[in-house]
């Protein structure tokens, strides 16, 4: 379903948007241990995004340990996108691109869009509606 959602998503934008950057993928599974990594960054004293300032509050990027996010199972329950164009320069923060992508995948009924959480708006992030209640490898 959100493999399916995707894919007909990104053949819409294609079609629709041939000179706008094009979705791609960035996460879907993603193991325990790199989510409990994440879920940490605000307090592991490091500096995990590079300004050489250690465990500030814009390094707080998920509020879920491992198993609380749909993106710990295998298949995933969430994938996360980007934009690239075709010269390969990548849009991680272009607002209109990704409600734009947002607009094109909620066409498929049963997929929740992390736009649209009302804690931690999350825009590159898409799951299953109800995967907390779904069966879990
Ligand atoms: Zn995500």
């Amino acid at each position: 379903m959100l493999a399916y959602a995707y894919g007909k998503a990104e053949v819409e934008w294609k079609i629709n948007n041939p000179k706008r950057p094009f979705p791609f993928l960035t996460a879907t599974f993603r193991p325990g241990v790199e989510q409990n990594a994440l879920f940490a960054q605000p307090t592991d004293k490091k500096d995990n995004d590079g300004d050489g300032k250690i465990d500030e509050p814009d390094e707080f990027v998920t509020n879920a340990r491992a198993g609380q996010s749909p993106h710990n199972f295998n298949p995933s329950y969430a994938f996360d996108v980007g934009f690239q164009d075709d010269k390969g320069k990548t849009y991680w923060n272009d607002l209109t691109l990704f409600n734009d992508f947002a607009k094109l995948m909620l066409k498929t009924a049963g997929i929740t869009w992390g736009g649209n959480f009302k804690k931690l708006q999350d825009r590159p992030h898409f799951e299953l509606t109800g995967w907390e209640n779904m069966p879990k490898k």
